[in-house]
């Protein structure tokens, strides 16, 4: 194993090299202007860690051929940077020393860059994003370049494409007569990109090349440093752009029609996050209000908190559940707690690619850079602009889209799609094998499923529907009637209403299809409580109603049991409503355990033409579930009640008492009522879903829980052979991204494993 590899040679392993030392290569063998230099190895930084001694000989050898190369001595012409090359990126946790004339120093250089590796910043970093602590770091030695050296001299950062929108334009920040550090710190206020086309077009026009070079080689958007030295353009590092959730949409589904990559690996560079962000909200009638300040829109979206100043009043804010905007001159990677506590960030400094712009871009919340007329006061924390004073704890609204900073807590709105997004879900829908369905029970919610592209209503649940005045007072006189005649009239009542309900949505479906859900809640939730009451007939009833434990009581199809005339009014409503308004209706039982509750139902169906189907959320219905395929023509499994019935856990307790507590320690890695919990819950299914598919091939198979728009629950789902997940319609998009997403995946998983020889 060799210490050094000097940029010359045809090493490319980011595992030695590091991404910087890796792509410094790269970039030499692509013939870009580079500064000469080498790498010493992680390896070697693991040697050093170990014994305190770097191999002296090898890197006095390296130096004297990088003099011969560059026909320059050390301190006599040639001088040398010296900095870190980790195999995960980790911008600005370490050390750079700039500038080194003479051996002894280039010595102590490498030492404080390899120690840096376990500096605060660098450790709290690496436990922020997962990066394990032995990784370790190269050293790179470079010649030194200079961007202040004349009035032809400068150093920029650029983006390939736009990191906010994804526009194929060069995008950046350069200043003139400066060096690298005057940019990344915000001290000056650069210029931007278009400035120093008009300024110097043949250095504009030598970066769009540079550009189109690396994403041919790299095959994604690049951020670019380069220092340009007397005219002439060097390139200082290259690696991925970040990017916003947009841009990312963006550049992804160009860069399939450029060519550069499949469209599914399109598909697979989209993150749920980047899809989450069409959603990002912003201010509701704009024009009404007059901003206080302007900067540049660095992270885009609209937020609004109490003003804090520095890290610590941000992250005992979030301990408080109270929403904060972190107000700065500009942030430091020791600022980085107090950016992920808070709402968003406003700054007076910096630029675009400033370290609060790019660290909030990532996290996807709102950022304002470079505010400059703000006038912040740190002790007295208060910031004035404009004749307004904001001091701590006054509310304010950014706008990290325009950039603007308001008094107040506005009404914000959500956004819309793009095209690029638009077209990027057509593919999703060739690859993906699950279709997508929408919970709704309203009017209102089957029109934005409709709009959010769902393929029908997976869960409509029929409780909202006794709900009002009316209709409380409705089933209300069913649940207290004395007398057979008493009962009659009130069903004859809620017959009409749920029929006029039904009637109302099935037109709203346009063809859709929809699965309805009959009655779920047990009785007494739609008595008042009894205190409520001085009648001493309704007091007697509530109190002979009332159960120990409702969530595992009277409730589900044992309603239907014990009183058959609800569900036969509910499933009478909805073949009536069907006869009228021509619809694709199934009708689901909920809570059942045994084929025997569904058989008593299906009674009920006789032969009206709707689909039957049985909602699995019991553990029983699950061990029963060949018996119950004979029984039903579909299956939906209700995750929510699924996972709390197989945990033994009560949701809102749990959730209340003890499950961070259980995250913390490392006993669950996740909420299992937010990502389904696969080897449990998921197993069972899978159990399930195989029993029953003996019994019946074609049996349809779905999930309606909130796990049904969760990206990872979805890729198991998908593998698990489930037919369609039904989640809220702003899930939609999301949803079928990650369908896409499981079936690429898995066919790449497939094809891998047919290229694997049989060993032997
Ligand atoms: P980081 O990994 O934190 O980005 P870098 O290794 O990129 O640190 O170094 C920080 C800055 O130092 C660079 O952005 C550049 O401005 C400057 N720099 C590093 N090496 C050179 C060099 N050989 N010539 C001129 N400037 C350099
Ligand atoms: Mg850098
Ligand atoms: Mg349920």
């Amino acid at each position: 194993m060799s210490t050094i590899y000097h940029f010359t040679g045809a090493w490319d392993d980011k595992n030695l090299l590091g991404n910087k030392g890796a792509n410094l290569v790269a970039m030499t063998k692509l013939r870009l202007t580079v500064p000469p230099g080498f790498a010493v190895s992680v390896e070697t930084y693991k040697e050093y860690k170990r014994t305190g001694k770097l191999p002296e000989e090898e890197i006095k050898q390296a130096l004297e051929a990088l003099e011969k190369q560059t026909r320059k001595k050390l301190g006599k012409g040639l001088s040398v940077s010296v900095r870190s090359s980790a195999a995960a990126s980790m911008p600005g946790m370490m050390d750079t020393v700039l500038d080194v004339r003479d051996r002894e120093a280039m010595l102590s250089a490498i030492k404080k860059v390899f120690d840096s590796w376990d500096n605060p910043r660098a450790v709290e970093y690496r436990r922020l994003n997962n990066i394990p602590a032995d990784m370790g770091t190269a050293a790179i030695i470079q010649a030194m370049v200079f961007g202040d050296l004349d009035g032809n001299s400068g150093t920029g950062v650029m983006f390939t494409r736009n990191p906010s929108t994804g526009e194929k334009v060069l995008f950046g920040e350069y200043i003139t007569e400066a060096k690298g550090e005057d940019l990344v710190s915000g001290r000056k206020t650069p210029q931007t990109m278009d400035a120093l086309k008009s300024q110097m077009p043949d250095m504009y026009a030598q970066l769009e090349e540079v550009a189109s070079i690396l994403e041919n080689h790299f095959r994604d958007m690049q951020d670019v440093e380069f220092t340009i030295e007397s005219g002439k353009l060097y390139i200082l590092q290259t690696r991925s752009g970040k990017r916003g959730g947009r841009a990312s949409v963006k550049i992804a589904v160009e860069m399939a029609k450029e060519g550069f990559i499949s469209r599914q690996e399109a598909l697979l560079r989209v993150s749920a996050e980047d899809v989450r962000s069409f959603l990002h909200r912003r201010i509701e009638h704009v024009e009404k209000y007059q901003a206080i300040a302007s900067g540049l829109g660095a992270a885009p979206g609209a937020t609004s908190g109490k003003v804090v100043f520095n890290t610590l009043d941000a992250v005992a804010a979030m301990k408080r559940n109270e929403r904060v905007i972190l107000v700065r001159p500009e942030t430091s990677p020791d600022d980085i707690l107090g950016v992920s506590a808070a709402m968003g960030v406003l700054t007076s400094r910096g630029g675009l690619t400033s370290h609060a712009a790019i660290v909030t871009r990532a996290m996807g919340k709102p950022c304002i850079c470079g505010a400059e007329e703000m006038k912040i006061d740190l002790h007295a924390e208060k910031f004035e602009v404009n004749s307004h004073t904001v001091n701590k704890g006054d509310i304010i609204t950014i706008d990290g889209s325009a950039g603007k900073v308001y008094l107040g807590d506005l009404p914000l709105t959500e956004a819309e799609g793009s095209p690029e997004l638009a077209e990027l879900l057509t593919w999703a829908d060739s690859f993906r094998r699950l279709r997508v369905k929408a919970n709704a029970d309203t009017v209102e919610t089957v029109a934005l499923a409709r709009k959010f592209g769902a393929e029908g209503i997976g869960l409509c649940r029929t409780e909202r529907q006794f709900t009002g005045e009316e209709r409380l007072s409705a089933i209300r006189a069913f649940i207290l009637a004395e007398t057979p005649e008493q009962r009659a009239e009130a069903l004859v009542l809620l017959h009409k209403l749920q029929k006029k309900d039904f009637m109302a949505i099935f037109r709203e479906l346009e063809g859709m299809p929809i699965i309805i859900r009959l009655l779920d809640l047990p009785l007494h939730e739609f008595l008042p409580s009894e205190a409520e009451t001085t009648d001493p007939e309704l007091k007697r009833r509530i109190r002979e109603l009332r159960e120990t434990n409702p969530m595992l009581g009277h409730r589900g199809v044992r309603v239907a049991v014990t009183y058959p005339e609800i569900y036969q009014m509910q499933i009478d409503a909805i073949a009536d409503a069907c006869a009228e308004v021509n619809c694709d209706v199934s009708i689901m039982v909920p809570q059942v355990v045994t084929s025997q509750e569904l058989l008593w139902v299906k009674r009920m169906v006789k032969d009206r033409g709707v689909k039957f189907g049985v909602m699995m959320e019991t553990v029983r219905a699950c061990m029963r579930a060949g018996r119950l395929a004979q029984v039903a023509d579909f299956f939906s499994f209700g995750t929510n009640d699924l996972t709390q019935a197989v945990y033994s856990f009560s949701r809102e307790d749990v959730e209340k008492k003890f499950l961070s507590i259980y995250l913390d320690a490392g006993i669950l890695q996740d909420n299992p009522f937010l990502i389904l919990d696969v080897k449990g819950v998921g197993r069972l299914m899978e159990t399930a879903i195989t029993w029953a598919r003996r019994e019946k091939k074609e049996l349809d198979i779905g999930v309606c829980g909130e796990h049904g728009g969760e990206p990872r629950s979805i890729m198991f789902f998908h593998t698990a052979g489930v037919d369609s997940v039904s989640c809220s319609p702003f899930r939609i998009p999301i949803a079928k991204l990650a369908a896409a997403q499981g079936a690429i995946l898995d066919s790449q998983i497939a094809a891998a494993r047919s290229k694997l020889r049989p060993l032997g």
